[in-house]
């Protein structure tokens, strides 16, 4: 494994090349929009100055690591040389089947594909391709470059050497693995979104205030951040989203998505990219610092 092609340059790609670069891989990052390529490459460089700073990385190293990445706009191109495909564009489940059958076609053959979804089925997602056993979820947690979990989703076609291969490659970007099933939410999800929703129908039913219920996650459970914060941070839309893929998936009411968090989605509030979510994040600066805190 040397080329690594990473489908996305938003929230989750630019920090899935980061990582990849920084530990010495070839990084293709792709998008379809220059601008998203363009904001991308600027947060990399951003969070290496971060690094820079704390003396984890040396200046070397961060101008190695911007050399390790390269930009295209077009999949074909980007994924010719790879040995291995990240798929990190928009949680979109006809978006990313798309994605699957143009890389089938144009990622060399012995290319695994992995994807970052947070909710959608690995299994359905290698059903469009003609190798499934080489589809593989590679869910990196948000903001990759701090955080060490890599969720690796075994579909239900996927082999066991791929699995391993993926496995491996996660140690040597010094994150730690996790081998699970394909169901909805996965591990991850399946627990967190629970937690988020219920925080949502405590606001919901009264029972305390957006601050209140924060600070007893953070102070009572030594959670880093509290549920409603930690909601804006993922984003709105996207809790809702993967919600609704477990309500779906298993027919379950505990999986049924608060009113508030729908009425807010339906509002525009998204959180801390649209600026107001449980908080009001107008002002760059105070998304910075909600995010500097998180790191
Ligand atoms: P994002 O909206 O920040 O970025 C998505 C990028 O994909 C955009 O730049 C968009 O231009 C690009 N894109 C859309 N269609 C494309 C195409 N056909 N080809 C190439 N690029 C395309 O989204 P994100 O938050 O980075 O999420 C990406 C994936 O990671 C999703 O599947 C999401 O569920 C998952 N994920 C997100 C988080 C999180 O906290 N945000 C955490 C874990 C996993």
């Amino acid at each position: 494994m040397k080329n690594i092609s990473v489908i996305g340059a938003g929230t989750m790609g630019n920090g899935i090349a980061h990582v990849f670069a920084q530990h010495g891989y070839t990084v293709n990052l792709i998008d379809i929009s220059q601008e998203a390529l363009d904001r991308g490459l600027l947060t990399i460089e951003k969070n290496l100055d971060r690094l820079l700073v704390k003396e984890r990385i040396t200046a070397a190293l961060k101008t190695a690591t911007l050399g390790n990445i390269n930009t295209f706009t077009s999949i074909t191109e980007g994924v010719e040389t790879a040995d291995l495909v990240v798929e990190a564009a928009t949680e979109n489940e006809s978006l990313k089947l798309d994605i699957f059958r143009q890389l089938d076609k144009a990622a060399p053959k012995k290319a695994l594909l992995a994807s970052n979804t947070s909710s959608i089925s690995i299994t359905r997602i290698a059903s469009v391709t003609q190798r499934p056993e080489q589809v593989i979820g590679m869910h990196f947690m948000n903001p990759v470059p701090m955080m060490k979990l890599v969720e690796v989703i075994r579909g239900y076609t996927t082999a066991d050497q791929t699995t391993s291969t993926v496995m491996e490659l996660s140690k040597k970007l010094q994150k730690v693995p996790v081998a699970v099933n394909d169901y909805p939410g996965f591990v991850a999800n399946r627990i967190l979104m629970p937690m988020l929703n219920e925080a949502i129908e405590t606001l919901y039913n009264g029972v305390a205030g957006v601050a209140e219920i924060d600070t007893v996650m953070k102070l009572g459970m030594a959670h880093p951040m509290g549920p409603l914060q930690l909601a804006d941070f993922i984003g709105l839309d996207v809790c809702l989203s993967i919600l609704k893929v477990m309500y779906d998936g298993f027919k379950n009411p505990k999986y049924a998505p608060c009113p508030l968090l729908v009425n807010m989605v339906q509002a525009g509030k998204l959180g801390l990219k649209s600026g107001m979510g449980f908080y009001d994040y107008s002002g760059h600066k105070k998304a910075e610092k909600v995010a500097a805190q998180f790191q």
